[in-house]
């Protein structure tokens, strides 16, 4: 550095007023260079009050701040119906109230995506013993990293007790309006109200709650209705299916899902009628159409212990 202000104040004693006008790089170009900081070797990283500045400390005894690419979303963006008693949120929006479809970005220059993990999926978006499964299982090793899916803020943390068949769970809030979970956490690693990054580790993987086995329970919701997964991911490479996902009303219901023709979707939220038998009984009804005695009870306004006679239409879906 001292050689390099000698040289400068030289050529301005010599070339006075017009040494402004030099580019100083230029005069640079036949000095020495000198030596840069990068080589000398960093030994240890030390955490910050803010996860997105940590401190890198060099072999020389030197240190210096580094700033990690923060998410570009605001606290603003998370105000509204901003729930944390309950896991589920926007309990009082109804399925008619939404619209018809709704274009979500997921990702673009500003605002990354990550699938939270990468591996197969042992069961998806179904109607699954006697239940909805209203999620995506994806095989895993309990300990394996957990990624937020994009960019986005913390919205619920539930520990193994209280979230039911969850398990350790963490739901996070994105900008656009989707809420994504993921469930059966060995540990959780972020905060309620953390702002996330897309790709950010936010836990690691188990078997808490409900599970037979390690694997992540991952969820999407729009609006607290949830619609298949697999729409959004494939899980099995990795990858974001697109970067403009068109969320269509017919999606939230449990039998459409990935891979139907729009066709076939929008057939699934159309009422299917049962003409009842002799024989019949509404737990065998529920077997055959892949539903539940008391859903059909809903449907219908009767109850379980209802007497069917022959030739009566019930509605089954
Ligand atoms: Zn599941």
């Amino acid at each position: 550095m001292k050689k390099r202000l000698l040289t400068f104040a030289a050529v301005m004693l010599t070339l006075g007023a017009y040494a402004q006008k030099f580019d100083i790089t230029a005069i640079d170009d036949n000095e020495e260079p000198e030596p840069q900081t990068s080589s000398v070797r960093a030994i240890d990283t030390v955490n910050t009050d803010d996860k997105y500045k940590k401190i890198v400390l060099f072999e020389d005894y030197t240190w210096k701040y580094i700033e990690l690419e923060r998410p570009n979303i605001s606290d603003e963006d998370f105000q509204d119906a901003w729930e944390q008693e309950h896991i589920h949120a926007y309990m009082d929006v109804t399925l008619a109230s939404l619209p018809a479809e709704v274009d979500l970005l997921l990702t673009d220059s500003l605002h990354g995506w990550a699938c939270p993990i990468k591996g197969p999926v042992t069961s998806g978006w179904k109607f699954r013993r006697h239940r909805d499964h209203k999620g995506t299982d994806i095989a895993l090793t309990t300990g394996d990293t957990i990624r937020a899916a994009f960019d986005g803020k913390v919205r619920v943390i539930r520990e193994v007790a209280d979230a039911g068949g969850y398990g350790n769970l963490i739901v996070i809030r994105h900008a656009n309006g989707l809420e994504t979970y993921y469930a059966h956490l060995s540990k959780h690693l972020v905060a309620e109200n953390e702002l996330v990054k897309a790709g950010e580790v936010i836990g690691l993987g188990g078997s808490t709650g409900r599970s037979t086995g390690p694997h992540l329970h991952f969820e999407c919701r729009y609006m607290g209705k949830p619609f298949d997964a697999e729409r959004i991911f494939d899980f099995q490479n990795g990858q974001l299916r697109d970067t403009l996902f068109t969320l269509k009303k017919h999606y939230f219901n449990i039998y459409s899902h990935y891979g139907q023709t729009d066709k076939e979707s929008s057939q699934t939220t159309e009422r299917v009628v049962h003409v009842i038998r002799s024989g019949d009984t509404l737990g065998a009804i529920a077997r055959k159409y892949h539903t539940t005695v008391s859903r059909i009870c809903s449907l219908n306004g009767f109850s379980a212990t209802k007497t069917l006679r022959i030739g009566q239409r019930v509605v089954v879906r």
